[in-house]
């Protein structure tokens, strides 16, 4: 690529990547008056072509399985984990999967609406065991703009007083559903919480949003823009304003910086033509996911940042971390004799443990949440949950013998924080480029004994909760091997965050309380890099929430001239 076409046009600001942080800064930013202009490395949505959440599988060739039976074409599109041209590499004795997504509104198309808050405690960790480092701010830094988020998006939730899960700003939770009734009752009797979830999914009308109409398929995307997409919540507000410039298909390659060390244009390939071009503002938001924002600024290299850009304390791409993952099910014969029904209900979880056992001394650190599901949903593509695969025959009877067992399985999966450490971080591989000639990112991550004693824990759990609901206990998982008691891959669980945590210490972290760069003043991060900590609770709500506080910041700063 030989020219770099240029912009005269100097916006105030850009924000890179359209996903939960980038969706979150835009509606902000340009409804406080600023001109700002966002740069997507995916195409546009069209949620009514788009999302397929209510096709039927005899719409679909090969009832959607995808040819050679490995796709699943139901769900929200351009989500992947491999994208054809854009690889990244593992170091020898590493494993690390990275989901990414390339749309307007990235992977909060696909994620599973579970919407938590940290805790108090979460921002405190080095303070209260002595492991990894506290955040430079606190929960009463960020609790307002919980409430901010959950107000503007819809949550659903109940108040619970649960230390270890704040309550917040909630719309009124979905009855269970009779599976998830059984394992209460199982919780209840060992003592283990159990409450209603919280998910960003409408049970009353929000922002001329309606509410859900539980079809049960939000993995599919929602037509109605019932749950939470920044594509459909935080893209239109933003261009309502007037005042807001989408650049699809245009992936960012190196942020540019002026004599005086600020930044001042970013540098992309505009994928339609395959041209390099360039976009001028006087600030920039980086929100393109804690990875490749991190892969942004390694190769944002020049004289005055050789180690690439905001990267002084050699934090970029340290500090990586995934959440720890663990599943097992059950099977439970009470529910053989339930009538059919419907179980449909919302597109995820409407019960959940939050971490209990926080008032106790644990085998280790931190702790982790339990997810629950199963019972007579809409069957997943061409497999019936695994149902089918139990029984020989054909016809009537094996029809018969799917039907009496599908829909009594629940499946439990442990969401648990890992501690960051020294073996687990990204760097910029020295000897492979994508198809648009930009270095990729090389993985290097390794789990820690506190993790894995965390995994048996949730194993050990999994099985008491299912007998004492009287079920049977089904598990892969093993105690040795390379991923002991069902481990997750690194990266499985799609939580990655860390990247370029902020913190007091210029030397140590790259970011100051604000998601704004130490090194350069005009430059913000707003998505899951900044995270100190990566605590049991899926990161997007406190992303949306922290992107909000930046933002507000920056809007500051730029009323009083300061960027
Ligand atoms: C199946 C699934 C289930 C999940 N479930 C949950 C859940 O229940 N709860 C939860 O909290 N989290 C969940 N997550 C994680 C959640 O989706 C992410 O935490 C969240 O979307 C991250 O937001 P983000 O803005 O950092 O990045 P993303 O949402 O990934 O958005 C980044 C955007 O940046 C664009 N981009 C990337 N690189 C460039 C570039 N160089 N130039 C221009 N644009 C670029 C991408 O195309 C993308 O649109 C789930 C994720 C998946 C995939
Ligand atoms: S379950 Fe509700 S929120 Fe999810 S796709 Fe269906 S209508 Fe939309």
């Amino acid at each position: 690529m030989s020219q770099v076409i240029r912009s005269p046009k100097v916006f105030d600001v850009c924000i890179i990547g359209s996903g939960a942080g980038g969706g979150t800064a835009a509606k902000v930013l340009t409804e406080g008056g600023l001109n700002v202009v966002m740069l997507e490395a995916g195409p546009p949505l069209n949620p009514a072509k788009d999302f397929k959440e209510h096709v039927w599988p005899y719409q679909l060739t090969h009832r959607g399985v995808g040819v050679g039976g490995h796709s699943d074409e139901f769900m929200a599109p351009n989500g992947f984990w491999d994208i054809e041209g854009e690889p990244y590499t593992t170091a020898p004795g590493s494993d690390f999967h990275w989901f990414r997504s390339r749309i307007v509104g990235g992977r909060t198309n696909h994620w599973g609406r579970i919407a938590l808050r940290f805790a108090p405690v979460d921002f405190l960790s080095q303070s209260t065991d002595g492991m990894g480092d506290d955040w430079p701010i606190t929960y009463a830094d960020v609790s307002p703009y919980y409430d901010k988020v959950e107000s503007f998006i819809g949550v659903f939730g109940s108040k619970e007083n649960v230390p270890s899960a704040p309550d917040g700003v909630f719309l009124p939770p979905p009855v269970p559903r009779c599976t998830e009734t059984i394992v209460k009752k199982a919780c209840d009797q060992l003592h283990i919480t159990c409450i209603p979830s919280r998910l960003a999914i409408l049970t009353k009308p929000v922002n001329g949003r309606p509410p859900c109409h539980y079809c049960g398929q939000c993995g599919r995307g929602c037509v109605s823009a019932s749950n939470f997409s920044s594509s459909q919540v935080m893209i239109p507000p933003a261009q309502a304003t007037g005042r807001f410039t989408l650049i699809t298909n245009a992936m960012a390659r190196e942020i540019v910086v002026g004599k005086d060390g600020r930044a001042q244009a970013v540098s992309y390939i505009d994928k339609a033509t395959r041209t390099e071009m360039r976009v001028h503002a006087r600030a920039f938001v980086v929100a393109a996911s804690a990875c490749e924002s991190a892969r942004l600024l390694l190769n944002s290299r020049s004289s005055l940042f050789p180690n690439g850009l905001a990267n002084s304390s050699g934090a970029v791409g340290r500090y990586l971390t995934d959440s720890v993952g663990s599943d097992a099910y059950g099977y439970f014969p009470q529910l053989e004799k339930i009538p059919r029904h419907n179980h449909d209900g919302t597109g995820g979880m409407h019960m959940y443990t939050p971490w209990w056992k926080y008032d106790r001394k644990n085998d280790f650190l931190r702790g982790y949440h339990i997810e629950f599901g199963g019972g007579l949903d809409m069957p997943g593509v061409g497999e019936f949950h695994g149902v089918c695969e139990e029984y020989e025959g054909y016809g009537t009877s094996l029809k018969q013998a799917c039907r009496s067992k599908y829909g009594n399985y629940i499946g439990f999966s442990g969401r648990g924080e890992m501690i960051p450490n020294a073996d687990t971080y990204c760097e910029i591989d020295p000897n492979v480029v994508d198809k648009w000639g930009i270095p990729v990112l090389r993985f290097h991550f390794k789990w820690s004994d506190n993790e894995i004693k965390m995994a048996k824990d949730m194993q050990e759990t999994f099985r008491s909760i299912v007998e004492a609901a009287g079920g049977t206990f089904f598990s892969d998982a093993k105690p040795g091997g390379d991923l002991p008691y069902g481990i997750s891959e690194g990266g499985r669980i799609i939580h990655e965050v860390g990247t370029a945590r902020m913190g007091g210490n210029p030397a140590t972290s790259v970011l100051n309380v604000h998601s704004q760069a130490h090194d350069v003043r005009n430059l913000f991060l707003c998505d899951g890099a900044s995270f100190v900590t990566n605590p049991d609770k899926n990161p997007t709500l406190s992303i949306m929430a922290l992107s909000w506080r930046s933002s507000e910041h920056l809007l500051d700063q730029a009323k009083k001239g300061q960027i």
